[in-house]
């Protein structure tokens, strides 16, 4: 007879996992609480703009391949250039490139020495890359009798190989000498949401991700994958309920035996929560209390602070992704993290779609998605002054580089660390799920099938194998194979 699976949320990783399981012949229902799929990859208009509220830049685009098959071609990827355009403190500016000529060519105008220490960086992070992804990226890293198998081994026994005893700026500042390329390189642990300065340098893996395996944008939107994504599971027979909230994972000592959902009783042999662990646990699961007060003790990602700008005016200056970096990095990381409080001075990040979909703003106009790192929640923060003090400092950066907007913000919407946690559950408003700010946070990571309840697993960016919209297709797959294995070995 047909197995059933009750999924927990409609974002990237519930719908990939979705996908997966109905193509391995299961029946699934997702149930998704908001009244569109998404999760934090999700849009909205202002007026005549429009704006991606969470992720921008798409990196590993080959993991799509796997999930989409031949409609890969349907989001037409295109490749983004420059990668990033980055404005230092001291005025100065350089563009990323994923043309590695171009960005030899780049670095060495910015700073002689960094072309040849960039090949440098850029090989040891292909090391890393190809010692750790089958087993980091690709695999259930905690179902250990798979972990054994002699494929694996190697890289087990050259742990030490993936540099996990440094810290990620540690290992930047061994391979860089200009300061500025310290903290571009030291960026890429806020790719998973972790601190450079505690984070282990195995996450040095990201930028040979972003530059060698290329980084694509989606035309006419990131959201565009929520839909396509949609579309192939109804054409499986998915059925999606949205505007239904799961209430209750229903359980006994077999294991799970449905959901509760607005109110109503779903049974199925399966549940795959993509709802964040944590909450998943806090929320819907009754017992394990011991369990419960654990969880809450891994510290959850940064969270953000988004202004979603309707902007009168073009500014050619700005490319489609820009980062204006603060002066003190440290400082401002230390702030987040240690201190709990928003960044007195941070980094800003602003991505413009309308430069390449002129359609997503007015004709003189742009759509800046404007994100700012913040906390997770916790007592230390002050919202209201958040947004007041960070809107005036990111006026006041981009006026310092000579981007005057002051009277140009004619839309705005703001989405803060509460409302991740109010619209899609985050566990304080983290927006990757889990930091990696200890050396094993890798293998601390709530697994994707759970030991307590039989027939219960995870997919999203609070396990493994982390947040980001690559990692958490391949949670949704990797949970999907766990499944179908079960199924096949009963
Ligand atoms: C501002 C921002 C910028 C980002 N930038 C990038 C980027 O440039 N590149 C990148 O790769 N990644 C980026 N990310 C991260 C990326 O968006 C996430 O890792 C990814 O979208 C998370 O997908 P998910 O499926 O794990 O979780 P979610 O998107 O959180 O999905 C969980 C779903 O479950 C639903 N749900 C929760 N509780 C229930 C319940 N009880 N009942 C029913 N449904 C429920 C939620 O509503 C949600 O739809 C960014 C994120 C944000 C917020």
């Amino acid at each position: 007879m047909q197995k059933s699976v009750s999924i927990i949320g409609g974002g990237l990783a519930g719908l990939a996992g979705a996908i997966y399981l109905a193509r391995n012949g299961f029946k699934v229902k997702l149930f998704e609480k908001n009244s569109k799929t998404g999760g934090k990859a999700n849009e909205i208009r202002l007026g005549p703009y429009r704006f991606d509220t969470g992720p921008s830049l798409l990196t590993m685009p080959f993991v799509l391949q796997d999930l989409l098959g031949d409609s890969l071609h349907e989001l037409g990827l295109q490749p983004v250039e420059p990668v990033c355009r980055y404005f230092f403190a001291d005025g100065s500016s350089l563009d990323t490139s994923s043309d590695r000529k171009k960005m030899l060519e780049n670095l060495y105008r910015f700073s002689p020495s960094s072309a040849d220490e960039y090949l440098k960086f850029i090989n040891h992070s292909k090391r890393i890359y190809q010692r750790t992804a089958d087993v980091f990226l690709f695999s259930p890293i905690h179902e250990i009798k798979k972990l054994i198998r002699l494929k694996y081994l190697p890289t087990l026994l050259k742990f030490y190989q993936i540099d996990p005893f440094r810290t990620v700026h540690q290992s930047v500042s061994a391979f860089f000498t200009d300061h500025r390329l310290i903290q571009l390189f030291d960026r890429y642990a806020t790719y998973n949401g972790s601190n450079p300065f505690q984070a282990p340098a195995t996450l040095n893996i990201i930028p040979f991700v972003e530059y060698e395996l290329k980084s694509c944008y989606i035309k006419n939107g990131m959201y565009r994958l929520v839909e396509l994504l949609v579309k192939l599971a109804q054409n499986l027979d998915v059925e999606i309920c949205t505007s239904h909230s799961v209430e209750k994972i229903l359980y006994n000592t077999n294991g799970v035996t449905g959901i509760v959902a607005n109110g109503r009783h779903f049974k199925s042999n399966y549940v795959l929560s993509n709802m964040d662990v944590v909450q998943t646990w806090q929320r819907l699961i009754d017992g394990f209390d011991n369990y419960q007060k654990k969880l809450d003790r891994l510290e959850p990602s940064l969270s953000g602070l988004v202004f979603l700008w309707g902007i009168e005016g073009r500014f050619d200056r700005l490319k489609h992704h820009n980062i204006f970096f603060s002066s003190n990095y440290e400082k401002e990381f230390r702030e987040i993290f240690a201190e709990g409080i928003f960044p007195s001075e941070p980094t800003v990040y602003i991505a413009i779609t309308s430069k390449k979909d002129p359609n997503h703003a007015p004709e003189n106009g742009e759509n800046w998605f404007v994100l700012v790192n913040m906390p997770f929640i916790n007592k230390n923060l002050n919202m209201d002054k958040a947004i007041q003090q960070i809107r005036i400092h990111t006026i006041s950066i981009l006026g310092r580089h000579g981007i005057k907007i002051k009277d140009k913000i004619k839309m705005e919407k703001i989405l803060t660390p509460n409302d991740f946690d109010n619209l899609y559950n985050s566990n304080k408003g983290s927006i990757y799920g889990l930091s990696s700010n200890s050396k094993s946070s890798a293998f601390k990571r709530p697994p994707n099938r759970d030991r307590r309840i039989k027939n219960l697993y995870f997919a999203g960016g609070s396990t493994h194998p982390g947040g980001g919209i690559p990692l958490v297709l391949l949670s949704g797959k990797i949970a999907a194979q766990l499944i179908t294995e079960k199924k096949e070995n009963r």
